[in-house]
C-alpha cells in the first residue's frame, strides 16, 4: 500500500489521455507492408497497444498494410504470410511464436524477394533484414531493481516466473532481471520456472506450485509480464499475502497498472506502442523504398552467428510514483486505468 495516495493521484486527475498529432503526410507507392502479430493470449498488449500504433504509424506515413494476428498458431502464421506475399506485400514482419517457424517464414519470403523485419522478438537463425524492439536486457535490468527497490536489504527469498522458453526475449528478461538480483546476497532464488507460451493459466499452476514447494516462504517474485504478475497475485491472494510480497510486470496493461494502484504489484515496464510502431513503420519504408533504414546499434542472433542491424528504443520503470506518465504518453487513458474498483 506503499504510495497508494500518491498513486490514486493518477485516477483523481483528468489530464491528458491521448496524444496523436495528426499529420498524415508523405507519398503513395511504397509498397504493401505486412504485418503479424503473435498471439491474443500472452499478452493484452498486441491488439490493445500494438495493432493501434501500428495502424496510426502505417496510415500517417501514407503507406497500405495488412495486420493480421496468428492466434498462437505457428503453422497459421505460415499461411497468413504466405497469403500476404501472394497478395503482393514487399515487406513483411513478424513477431514470431518460436525461432524455427519464423525463421522459416523469412527464408521463405526471401526467395520471393520480400525482404522481413523482426518486430519486438529476434528470431534466432533466421534471416531479417532489421530488428526493431526495446532494449529488452534493459528491460529485465529495469525490473529487477524495481524489485529490489520494493524489497529492500532485508532478507528475501524470490520466485522467477520466466516467459516463454521459445521467445528469446524472455532469455533477455530473465538474464537481465538476474544480473541485478544476484548481485544482492540478501536474496535467495526460490524457484524458478518459465511459462509455455507466456499462457497466464498454466502461470497460475506453476507459480502455485513454486510458491507450495518453498512453504510460502516468499518475500518477492519476479514475473516477467503483467500477465504472469495477474497469475502470481491470484495464488498471493488465495494465500493472504497479496500486498505484502512484491510482484514485478511488463507492458504496463490497465490491469498491471491496476495491481500496481492497488499496491498488489510493485512496477510494470512501460515501452510505448507508439514510439515502436514508428519505429517499425520507418524500417519498412526504408525497405520498401530500397533506402538503409536508420538504427541505433545490433543485435546479436546467437544461432545464426551475425548481428542484425536494430533499432532498439528505451523502456520506462513505472511504479506506485508514476504511473501518470503512463496516461500522459498516451499510453493508457485514465477512464481505462481507473475504471471499476478505482
Ligand atoms: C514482449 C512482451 C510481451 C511478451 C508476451 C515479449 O516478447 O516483449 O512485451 O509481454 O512477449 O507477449
Amino acid at each position: 500500500t506503499v504510495g497508494l495516495a500518491l498513486a490514486l493521484g493518477a485516477c483523481g486527475s483528468d489530464s491528458g489521455d491521448s496524444a496523436s498529432d495528426g499529420g498524415g503526410s508523405s507519398s503513395e507507392s511504397q509498397g504493401k507492408v505486412g504485418v503479424i502479430l503473435p498471439d491474443t493470449k500472452s499478452s493484452v498488449r498486441w491488439e490493445s497497444a500494438d495493432r493501434p500504433a501500428l495502424e496510426a504509424a502505417f496510415e500517417e506515413a501514407g503507406v497500405e498494410a495488412d495486420i493480421q494476428n496468428a492466434q498462437g498458431d505457428a503453422d497459421r502464421m505460415a499461411q497468413i504470410a504466405d497469403g500476404m506475399v501472394a497478395d503482393g506485400v514487399t515487406v513483411l514482419a513478424i513477431v514470431n511464436l518460436d525461432s524455427d517457424s519464423g525463421a522459416a517464414i523469412q527464408e521463405k519470403a526471401a526467395t520471393q524477394g520480400v525482404q522481413t523485419i523482426d518486430y519486438d522478438r529476434l528470431t534466432l537463425g533466421g534471416s531479417a533484414n532489421y530488428y526493431v524492439s526495446f532494449d529488452n536486457t534493459k528491460v529485465g535490468e529495469l525490473q529487477g531493481q524495481g524489485l529490489a527497490d520494493c524489497l529492500g536489504d532485508e532478507d528475501a527469498n524470490i520466485i522467477y516466473l520466466n516467459g516463454s522458453p521459445t521467445d528469446n526475449n524472455a532469455t533477455l528478461f530473465s538474464e537481465g532481471a538476474h544480473s541485478v538480483l544476484d548481485e544482492n546476497s540478501s536474496y535467495t532464488n526460490a524457484g524458478e520456472q518459465a511459462v509455455p507460451d507466456w499462457d497466464n493459466d498454466q502461470a497460475v499452476t506453476i507459480f502455485e506450485q513454486l510458491y507450495t514447494q518453498a512453504d510460502g516462504d516468499v518475500q518477492g517474485v519476479y514475473a516477467a509480464n503483467d500477465g504472469l504478475g495477474g497469475s502470481a497475485i491470484s495464488i498471493l491472494e488465495k494465500n493472504g499475502a497479496a500486498g505484502e510480497v512484491p510482484v514485478t510486470g511488463q507492458d504496463a496493461t490497465v490491469e498491471g497498472l491496476q495491481n500496481i494502484l492497488a499496491g498488489t504489484q510493485c512496477m510494470t515496464v512501460y515501452k510505448s506502442a507508439t514510439e515502436e510502431a514508428n519505429a517499425l513503420a520507418d524500417v519498412a519504408i526504408a525497405l520498401a523504398t530500397g533506402e538503409e533504414a536508420e538504427t541505433n546499434g545490433t543485435t546479436e542472433d546467437v544461432d545464426g552467428g551475425r548481428e542484425v542491424p536494430s533499432v532498439l528504443l528505451d523502456p520506462v520503470s513505472i511504479t506506485a510514483d508514476n504511473v501518470q506518465d503512463v496516461i500522459d504518453d498516451g499510453g493508457q487513458t485514465v477512464e481505462d486505468v481507473c475504471a471499476g474498483e478505482f
